[in-house]
C-alpha cells in the first residue's frame, strides 16, 4: 500500500498532526498502541495563558488560544462532540506573599488576572486565609473524547494499526520508508516521551518529566471551575475530579507513588471541606525538553524521518498550531518557525 505519512502515535501530537495532512490531502496511517497511561490520556487538558509562580504569559499565547480555539470548535462540529469549554481557575492563595504578587499582577497581566468576587461563597467549600485570584478566561479541552473520536474515524477509514510499531520492521532510505506492506513518503513521530530512546531523535534535549495525579469523587463541588492551591483541582466526569500533578525530572520509575498519594490527601484533608473519596492514580511522563520549545521537522540527515514532539506540559494550546504549521510546511514547503525546527539541532542530529 503506498501512503504519503506513516505516522507513530496517537496522542494529541499525532491526532491533530494527521488531521491537518488528511485536511491537505495526503493519504495518512497512523499507527498507535492504545497505551493507557500515555501523556494525552492523563492529561488534565488546562489551556491557562500564565504560567509559574511569577504568573508571566506564557510564550506564544496570543496566537496559540485563537488557533486552537478554532481548530477545537472545528473539530466540535465534524465529530458533533463537546471538547472546548471555557471556565476560570480560582486561586486559593497559599501564603500572604502569593496573594500579594498575584495582586501586584493584574496592572501588568490585566488581561487574565482579576480578584475573584464573592470570595464568601467559597468558604462552605475550602479553607483558606489569604484570598482568591481568579485567572480568567482559561479553557478545558476534553481530550481524551477527542483522541476517541479521532481513532473511530481513522478506523473506519482504514488508516489506523492498533499495534506496537517497532524500528526493526522498517526499511529507511533518504526519500522512501517500508514497513511491513506499507509503503510511504515519510515517518513521522509522535510517539510522545519514548522518542528520547529513539536512535534519529536521542540526542534531542530531552528532559522527561513524570506526572501523578489522583482522580477523586468530590460530590458537590461545582464543576465549573478550576481550583488550585499548589495542587489543581479539575474537573474530570460527573462527579470526578482531576487532582495534580507533580512534576518529576529525575524518576527512575513510572510506578505510582505512595509519597505523592500521602502528600495529596494530607493537602486535600486541610484544604477541602467538603468529601472525596479518590478512584485512581494516574502517571504518565511529559514529553518535555530543556528548551521548552516543540521538535518539529524533518531529520537533517534523513529526510524521509521527522519528528512532532516536545510539547512539554503546554499541548492542548501547542499542537494545534504547530500541527498545522508542519502540515503545510510538508505539503508546501512553507517555512517551519526557526523556534521549533529541528534544524536547530542539525550539528547533534548529524553526529
Ligand atoms: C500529569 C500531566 C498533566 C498534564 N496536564 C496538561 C494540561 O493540563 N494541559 C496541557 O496542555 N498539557 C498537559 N500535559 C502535557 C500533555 O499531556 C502533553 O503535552 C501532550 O499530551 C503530549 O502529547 P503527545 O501526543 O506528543 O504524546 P503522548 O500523549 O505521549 O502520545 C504518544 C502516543 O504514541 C503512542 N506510542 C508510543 N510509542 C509507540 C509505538 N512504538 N507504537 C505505537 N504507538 C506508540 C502512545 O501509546 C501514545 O498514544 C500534562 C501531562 C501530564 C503527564
Amino acid at each position: 500500500m503506498n501512503i504519503d505519512y506513516l505516522i507513530i502515535g496517537q496522542g494529541i501530537s499525532g491526532t491533530l498532526l494527521s488531521r491537518s495532512l488528511i485536511k491537505e490531502g495526503k493519504k495518512v496511517i497512523v499507527i498507535d498502541d492504545g497505551d493507557s497511561s500515555s501523556s494525552s490520556k492523563v492529561a488534565s487538558g488546562v489551556i491557562n495563558p500564565v504560567t509559574g509562580k511569577r504568573l508571566v504569559k506564557t510564550w506564544m499565547i496570543d496566537q496559540f488560544l485563537p488557533f486552537a480555539w478554532n481548530a477545537y470548535r472545528e473539530i466540535e462540529d465534524e465529530f458533533s462532540i463537546s471538547l472546548i469549554t471555557k471556565c476560570n481557575i480560582l486561586d486559593f492563595h497559599l501564603t500572604k506573599d502569593a496573594a500579594q504578587l498575584f495582586n501586584e499582577r493584574p496592572e501588568i497581566e490585566k488581561e487574565y488576572l482579576h480578584k475573584a468576587d464573592n470570595e464568601d461563597n467559597w468558604t462552605e467549600y475550602f479553607r483558606f486565609n489569604y484570598g482568591i485570584g481568579e485567572i480568567d478566561p482559561c479553557f478545558l479541552v476534553n481530550i481524551r473524547v477527542m483522541l476517541g473520536n479521532w481513532r473511530a474515524y481513522l478506523a473506519e477509514s482504514n488508516s489506523l494499526l492498533q499495534n506496537k510499531f517497532s524500528l526493526d520492521d522498517c526499511t529507511i532510505t533518504e526519500h522512501h520508508v517500508s514497513y511491513k506492506n506499507i509503503s510511504a513518503k515519510k515517518l513521522i513521530f509522535c510517539d510522545g516521551a519514548v522518542c528520547s530512546d529513539n536512535p534519529y531523535f536521542n540526542r534531542l534535549p530531552w528532559s522527561k518529566d513524570k506526572g501523578e495525579v489522583l482522580i477523586a469523587s468530590i460530590p458537590g463541588l461545582p464543576a465549573n471551575n478550576i481550583y488550585k492551591q499548589g495542587i489543581n483541582i479539575v474537573p474530570w466526569q460527573g462527579d470526578l475530579f482531576w487532582i495534580g500533578a507533580t512534576h518529576d525530572w529525575k524518576f527512575t520509575a513510572m510506578q505510582p507513588s505512595a509519597s505523592f498519594l500521602k502528600q495529596t490527601e494530607d493537602h486535600l484533608n486541610y484544604w477541602l471541606k467538603l468529601p472525596y473519596t479518590i478512584i485512581d492514580h494516574l502517571v504518565a511522563a511529559r514529553p518535555a525538553n530543556v528548551e521548552r520549545r516543540p521538535f518539529v521537522g524533518l531529520h537533517p540527515i534523513m529526510p524521509s524521518v521527522g519528528i512532532f514532539n516536545g510539547m512539554g506540559t503546554k499541548g492542548c494550546s501547542v499542537a494545534p498550531y504547530f500541527a498545522h504549521r508542519f502540515a503545510k510546511h510538508l505539503a508546501h514547503n512553507s517555512p517551519l518557525m526557526p523556534e521549533v525546527d529541528i534544524k536547530r539541532f542539525t550539528k547533534i542530529l548529524s553526529r
